[in-house]
């Protein structure tokens, strides 16, 4: 394992270091979040300028092909951006789905003439994509999706699109999306499936924001009824609908598990510090108190060398193996019971009173409300601990009831 950065890696974080200096403004503290007071659209209008300054610089999409514009870079030369990035006041993670999944599926598999132009406005915050695949009855098993597109009878080249999708993340502000569909129910449920790229303000395409606890909407019930999509908009072969949905989520693995932001660690330990028991005394006297602190650093820790493992993987041109999909499982876990510890310190009123604690807070706040969100994302907690038992440890598989049937005949 090496904790250090190559000489070409060194070089690479002080090119995006000079950029960023030059670009942006620097993190007064480093628990400040960007964009406290905007609204929800100042927020995106943001994001959308900030995405066209990096890919006019050369880093709106570090792992791109130069062929598509972007910078043909490795997956660690991402992940030392992002490192530099996050000490810099900017709008973050409004372009993960866009850019970081639908579009290189869309760029890979599509046979579109418009794709250049598609493809040049997302890589510039121009355009942004959301992904509708999940739907009221199909999330772990995308395979059985109802969603349906059949061919138009009516002598136009295309589709007529009927159903919903859920859980889609910006759809009220993308204006694109990549839809997975049922062409075929009478085959196998994953030979069945086609993609299309939508425009989200075509004609019959309806979008309900989801409000969520924290008063936010970041997802959305999208609806199609009868939505008309010309032929040359389908993305890859009629029945390869699964086939382009991998290649986008293989994209996901660049996001590396979870790290715990320094900045949690530091602002749960001042709280401790703060905070007092019932007898009056600071909360870091408690042996209980403290040992609970103590087993968070040590997850964390755990995490962070998890980490390193996957990016000295990453730097040295393997694939990283089983360190990510447990990554993913202890970082969401940490990061919640890490909110939920210093939620706790403010007692049975916590969650009223944090929102009169200041910026510090505002980390906390969110993962209180989001972190159980990170455990269903990109696979659930089973879901992965599934893939790791039969893939990583060669478990016997779940039993399967789908074999050798038909989507129909798994219907009834
Ligand atoms: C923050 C966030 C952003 C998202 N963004 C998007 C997006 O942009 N686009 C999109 O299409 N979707 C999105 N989703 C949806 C997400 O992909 C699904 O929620 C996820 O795949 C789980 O599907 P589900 O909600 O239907 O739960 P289900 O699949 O119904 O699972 C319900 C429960 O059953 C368990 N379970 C299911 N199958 C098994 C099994 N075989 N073995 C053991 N346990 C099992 C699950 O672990 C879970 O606990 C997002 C979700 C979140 C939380």
């Amino acid at each position: 394992m090496d904790f250090n950065d190559s000489k070409e890696e060194a070089t690479f974080r002080e090119e995006c270091r000079a950029w960023l200096n030059d670009n942006a403004q620097r993190k007064e503290r480093p628990d400040e979040v960007f964009g406290q007071g905007l609204s929800a659209e100042e927020l995106m209008q943001a994001a959308r300028e900030w995405q066209g300054r990096k890919a006019q610089a050369g880093f709106g999409a570090i792992t791109w092909p130069e062929k598509f514009g972007g910078r043909g870079g490795s997956p660690i030369q991402e992940v030392i951006y992002r490192q530099e990035e996050g000490n810099f006041k900017v709008p973050v993670g409004a372009f993960n789905v866009s850019l970081g999944m639908v579009i290189p599926s869309f760029f890979v598999h599509t046979k579109s003439d418009a794709a250049k132009q598609h493809v040049h406005d997302a890589l510039h915050g121009k355009e942004l994509w959301c992904q509708l695949l999940s739907e009221p009855g199909a999330g772990s098993d995308l395979g059985m999706i109802r969603t349906k597109a059949e061919r138009c009878t009516d002598g136009r080249e295309g589709w007529i699109i009927n159903g919903q999708k859920v859980w889609t993340t910006l759809a009220q502000f993308a204006d694109c999306g990549l839809v997975l569909t049922r062409t075929d129910p009478d085959v196998p449920k994953f030979a069945g499936m086609t993609t299309f790229y939508v425009d989200m303000d075509a004609e019959g395409v309806e979008i309900c924001p989801i409000r969520q606890a924290n008063g936010e909407a970041e997802f959305n019930e999208v609806f199609f009824n009868d939505v008309f999509v010309p032929d040359e908009q389908r993305v890859g072969d009629v029945g390869a609908g699964w086939k382009v949905t991998l290649t986008g989520l293989m994209n996901e693995r660049l996001s590396i598990g979870g790290v715990i932001p320094p900045e949690l660690w530091r602002t749960t330990m001042k709280h401790m510090q703060e905070s007092e028991m019932t007898d009056g005394s600071s909360a870091l006297n408690d042996a209980q108190m403290r040992q609970q602190l103590s087993n968070l650093y040590l997850d964390a820790q755990g995490l962070w060398l998890l980490q390193c493992r996957g990016l000295t993987a990453l730097g040295q041109g393997r694939e990283p193996g089983a360190e990510l999909s447990v990554a993913k499982i202890v970082g969401a876990r940490t990061l919640q019971d890490f909110s939920y510890f210093a939620m706790d310190l403010k007692g049975t009123g916590g969650i009223l009173t944090a929102e009169d604690l200041g910026d510090s807070w505002r980390l906390v706040e969110q993962l209180w409300m989001g972190a159980a969100g990170m455990r269903i994302a990109g696979g659930t907690d089973e879901i992965v601990k599934n893939n790791v038992g039969e893939r990583v440890l060669g478990l016997p598989p779940e039993p399967r009831t789908d074999k050798g049937k038909t989507y129909k005949e798994l219907l009834v």
